[in-house]
């Protein structure tokens, strides 16, 4: 069950509640022709901050309550609303105890300006897997450029430095619709950007609602603002509805959100919006660079080439990083390909492999007009070794017939495989019979040379079988049909009794050139039949000598 805090049975009627006392002080207030006495502003104000101190609350307890990836976020939308307070709290300054002028900019509005600052970094914030400090020195260094950009827009003047000109109430209306504006329009980008069932999309819906009806609040309250001669009124209320509304959701709405696994999979235009998202930062520098450079010719422009090279450089670390992870990736998925091609205990080439390359080189045989020969390897009386010596030395046993099988293949295109279990499969291209019979005895005496200890009826050592057979192009055959005759020259080994090499030959549709290929069976194997019936095996270290 999804965990909520309060249910809409008890938070929303204390909203309304607050809202309504609001409207009870302002009535009185009214009726009493007080609305600039310090009790209608100081309540309201208390009221204002009351509504963004339950805000802030309810973000502080997302920020605590939230997966660590969007901790952050959070924060930083924390960092906003405490920014906004004290912007409320410098403008109840000024207007009950230093009663400055409401016709300019006053300090308050450097404040309730900043507050975009951190709200557009939560927004603009890289994917969690992105963040490096790099980045994060670029965000910082955007926010202090947009504070420094926020204030001589509001005070004509570089922050400690020059003549206070603070700017005139029309221009700090337009410059906040512009704000307020901006952020909505990048956090519904953002919106966009989220797969469905997240808790992104949960945060970037929640702070859209927020906002746009903050957008259309503010503009709302600044119209009735300027043309009203008190410093509150009415309008104050829909300055507190936001926030209100704000902390209502982030305390009613779902805390943890069940999440698929497929919920991260973004879209192509999700991936394309939130690549594209730090841009808004950018934008609203440059938007403010260039709202500064008539007055502050110089700073306005180095404004806005800051923010043009730290986007670059952004960019440009991100492509790089990017471009780093495909080549890993392209390393990484060489490494898992080999791994998939490659027999985990004897490292050499598995079965998958061997039926690749024996489908490629059983083509070229047929298009280069060579022979290719098939040899089945199996080691005899293997399940002996085992019973006897035990599971670990049978693996060993392999490990080694693998390394001393290989190192008999004459040419770097011949193959050895491990076909399954103790049997291993030798592939020779361009090799006729004769060349094939040659490199079974190779390997017949390398194993032999091991001295690897099994008793059994042909000896004290382990000893191999092998069944070999060739295809002579062009004769017409399948290439399963040499595979099925290797085998059967094998299983005809291990009948005459093991330890030794046996021939079979493929059945040809035509005979048309099998004279041009007629093997040249060994001298050793010459006392074979004309299908490769071997003799009973001679000792062990005699036989073909
Ligand atoms: P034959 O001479 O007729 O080939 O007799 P064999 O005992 O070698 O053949 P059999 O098919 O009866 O037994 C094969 C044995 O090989 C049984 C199996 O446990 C063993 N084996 C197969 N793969 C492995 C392996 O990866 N490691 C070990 N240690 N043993 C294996
Ligand atoms: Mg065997
Ligand atoms: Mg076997």
């Amino acid at each position: 069950m999804p965990k909520k805090v309060l249910n809409s049975n008890s938070f929303l009627p204390l909203a309304l509640s607050f809202l309504c006392v609001q409207a009870l002080v302002l009535w009185v207030a009214t009726m009493a022709d007080a609305m600039d006495s310090v009790f209608a502003m100081g309540a309201t104000y208390a009221l204002q901050l009351l509504a963004g101190l339950a805000a802030y609350s309810a973000c502080c307890w997302r920020a605590w309550t939230s997966p660590p990836r969007l901790r952050m976020n959070w924060i930083l939308i924390c960092g906003s609303m405490l920014l906004w307070m004290t912007g409320m709290a410098l403008s109840a300054w000024g207007d009950m105890v230093v009663h400055a002028p409401r016709s300019t900019a006053f300090i308050s509005d450097f404040a309730f300006f900043i507050y975009g600052v951190p709200m557009l970094l939560a927004i603009c914030l890289p994917d969690h897997r992105q963040r490096v400090w790099l980045l994060a020195g670029i965000d910082g260094l955007q926010a202090l450029l947009a504070g420094c950009l926020v204030y001589i827009r509001l005070f004509s003047t570089i922050p400690f430095i020059g003549a206070f000109a603070p700017a005139s109430i029309h221009l700090l209306v337009q410059t906040y619709l512009a704000e307020n504006i901006l952020l909505a329009v990048a956090v519904t980008a953002r919106l966009l950007s989220c797969p469905r069932n997240t808790e992104e999309r949960s945060l970037y819906r929640t702070l859209s609602l927020f906002l746009w009806s903050y957008a259309g609040c503010a503009e709302l309250f600044n119209f009735f603002d300027i043309r009203s001669k008190h410093a509150v009124g009415f309008r104050s209320i829909l300055m507190e509805a936001p926030f209100l509304l704000l902390a209502l959701v982030l305390l009613l709405s779902d805390v943890h959100i069940p999440e698929s696994k497929t919920a991260f999979r973004k879209t192509k235009l999700a991936l394309f919006i939130e690549t594209l998202s730090p841009i808004f930062f950018t934008l609203a520098l440059t938007a403010l660079g260039a709202s500064i450079v008539r007055r502050h010719f110089h700073y306005g422009l180095a404004a806005i080439q800051i923010a043009l090279v730290l986007y670059a450089v952004r960019a440009t670390f991100l492509q790089n990083r990017y471009m780093q992870s495909e080549k890993e990736l392209a390393e990484a998925k060489e490494r898992l390909q080999k791994l998939s091609f490659q027999d985990a205990l004897t490292g050499v080439p598995n079965r998958r492999h061997f039926d690749e390359i024996f489908e490629m080189e059983w083509s070229r045989a047929g298009r280069v007009m060579q022979p290719l020969s098939l040899l089945m390897v199996d080691a005899d009386y293997f399940k002996r070794l085992n019973d006897h010596y035990g599971h670990p030395a049978g693996d060993e046993c392999l490990v080694r017939l693998a390394q001393a099988l290989k190192h008999c293949l004459p040419r770097s295109g011949d193959m050895l495989a491990r076909y399954g279990g103790e049997e291993f499969a030798v592939i020779l291209p361009t090799t006729d019979r004769l060349g094939a019979e040659n490199v079974a005895v190779r390997m017949q005496e390398a194993v032999r040379a091991l001295h690897i200890q099994n008793e059994s009826p042909v000896g004290e050592f382990v000893t191999i079988s092998v069944g070999i057979s060739t295809y002579a192009a062009p004769a017409l055959a399948r290439m399963h049909e040499l595979v099925d005759a290797a085998d059967r020259a094998l299983y005809k080994a291990k009948q005459n009794g093991r330890n030794r090499i046996e021939f079979c030959e493929m059945p040809i549709e035509t005979e048309i050139v099998r004279s041009l290929n007629e093997p040249q069976p060994l001298p050793a194997l010459a006392a074979r039949d004309k299908v490769g019936t071997a003799q009973p095996a001679p000792a062990p270290g005699h036989e073909f000598s």
